[in-house]
């Protein structure tokens, strides 16, 4: 236990440790392997007190665009270099394969940031209005500045690239932040602002701080110090999370939990939308928000379109997240495993026909780690929980529909709206689909593209604003009008609508 590798808070520059400490499982054995320091609300307030301590001080908050975007294409360029390093600590705690790993997880890390870095190379921090001639002449000028104190809250999927789409804007712009990653997945994020040190970020504009949701979470959610509170995780969370940062009013942007249709048209080029459904659903395990869980297949081709479906899942090799052939890795956690266990049971016992999978498998050389398998279910109705609610697991449900509009009523009947799909080898068809579906995302015989340059978050209960996208700094600035009086005169000014004329 003692050799085990232990990873500090950040605070203020600092490694600060803590009495607590928390256990880092890798999903793949169960084994503990690694522990972090324990943040609780103390520990939170002190890098509050930290972050607005370097806002303060300016060396960051007023910095220049030109020298803050420097540093960050910097710490860009040093993730880069130690991927595989940083990669490492992601299989460790939240079981990625390493092809997923590197793909994606920490894969995505440089390049967003390098976005976030360009936003604000060329952000318009000061913008000229046009000149005001009534009720008198003057000039305003409105002003994006930073907010202060960000908090940031990410969960467990993708830890650090998810705290990125936070931290990356907040920092772009100015402000200092204070982020807590899951419980379960500190190490990354703590890793990176070990980097971001050392390539001369500030001490004390990044702190991090992971514990518990509900108190080290809570807490950054509630703090009177914080200004605004950037979060990934799921709806009642989320829902949460608006509840603690309305007692002073701090802006909230919420990417939360997703029940993604993908909706499989007649003329569909079945090779391609089995290939791309199952990528959709079972990346990364079905850990992922966006992920297809309701296949929506033309009751015309719907055995055909199975039967291809089952064959192809069949491939899926589920096995030790550091061989480069394993295509599927563990769940996240024990009860994450036992969660979606009880989803499949629920499916049974509903009436879905289980056709592929459904239990544990048994890897060799890995049998303390939390595994399913993949798994589909056919003759699903939308009302059934496995259609209605958030599996976060390996499981696909296909559901039969006679004509586009029954389709797009069951893809629109799901209190979620974060992604979609439309699979047809007409473009036109499939594009007119598009604006029906109650969605943030349509992909058209796609799935999982995540383009940093592009608006990414959810309708309905998904989520509330957008990450992402060339607006991506917009929600971590505060807007400001300075307005400059040209008329000159007091005879020129509506004062007497309070005052009489002095003469
Ligand atoms: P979660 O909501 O349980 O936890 C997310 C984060 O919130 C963790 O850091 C957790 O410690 C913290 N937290 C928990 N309770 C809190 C509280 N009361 N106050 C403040 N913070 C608290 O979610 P999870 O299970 O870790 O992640 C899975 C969920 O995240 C799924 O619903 C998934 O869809 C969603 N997700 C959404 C997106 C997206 O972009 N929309 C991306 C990835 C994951």
């Amino acid at each position: 236990m003692s050799e085990l590798p232990h990873f500090p808070l950040i605070i203020g520059g600092e490694e600060v440790n803590t009495s607590a400490t928390l256990e880092i499982i890798d999903p793949s054995t169960g084994q503990v392997t690694a522990t972090a320091a324990k943040a609780g609300a103390a520990e939170v307030d002190l890098a509050v007190e930290s972050a607005q301590k370097s806002f303060d001080a300016g060396d960051w908050s007023r910095a220049t665009a030109g020298e803050r975007t420097e540093v960050l294409l910097k710490i860009a360029d040093k993730v880069g270099e130690r991927l595989e390093e940083i990669a490492e600590l992601e299989l460790m705690a939240n079981g990625a394969t390493v092809r997923q790993a590197t793909g994606f997880h920490i894969g995505y890390v440089a390049p967003h940031l390098t976005h976030f870095a360009e936003l604000g190379a060329n952000y318009q921090f000061e913008q000229p209005m046009p000149r005001a001639s009534f009720p008198s002449l003057g000039q305003s000028t409105v002003r994006r500045e930073p907010i202060g104190v960000v908090g940031a809250i990410a969960p467990w999927n993708f830890p650090l690239l998810l705290g990125l789409w936070k931290m990356g804007p907040a920092l772009a712009v100015g402000n200092s932040v204070v982020i807590k990653p899951d419980e379960r997945t500190p190490l990354s994020t703590l890793e990176f602002a070990r980097i971001a040190l050392e390539c001369g970020l500030p001490a004390g504009v990044l702190n991090v701080v992971p514990g518990l949701g509900a108190e080290a979470g809570q807490r950054l959610a509630e703090h009177p110090g914080v200004g605004k509170i950037g979060f990934t995780g799921s709806t009642a969370v989320g829902q949460q999370i608006m509840r603690s940062a309305a007692d002073n009013v701090k802006g909230v942007t919420l990417e939360l939990g997703g029940k993604s249709p993908a909706i499989v048209l007649d003329d569909a080029d079945l090779d391609l939308t089995v290939d791309g459904l199952l990528y959709g659903s079972m990346l990364y395990s079905g850990q992922v928000c966006m992920s297809m869980t309701r296949a929506l297949v033309p009751a015309s081709r719907h055995d055909e379109f199975v039967e291809r479906l089952i064959e192809r899942a069949r491939t899926i090799q589920v096995g030790d997240t550091r061989d480069w052939e394993t295509d599927m890795g563990p769940l996240v956690s024990r009860r994450q495993q036992e969660r979606v266990l009880g989803y499949i049971e629920s499916g049974k016992e509903q009436g879905a026909n289980l056709v592929l999978g459904g239990g544990v498998p048994q890897v060799d050389g890995f049998e303390g780690g939390f595994w399913i398998e993949p798994t589909i279910f056919t003759g699903v109705d939308n009302s059934m929980r496995i259609a209605r609610e958030e599996i976060f697991g390996p499981v696909l449900s296909v559901i039969s529909y006679q004509n586009e509009a029954e389709a797009l009523q069951i893809a629109n009947d799901s209190d979620y709206g974060l992604a979609s799909s439309v699979w047809s080898s007409d473009n036109e068809r499939a594009l007119e689909m598009a604006p029906k579906i109650q969605a943030g995302t349509v992909w058209i015989n796609d799935a999982h593209q995540i383009n940093v340059k592009v608006p990414f978050g959810g309708y309905k209960t998904s989520g509330l604003g957008r990450e992402l996208g060339p607006n991506a700094l917009d929600p971590f600035t505060e807007v400001k009008d300075v307005y400059l009086d040209l008329s000159g005169r007091r005879e020129r000014r509506p004062y007497d609508a309070l005052l009489s004329h002095a003469d």
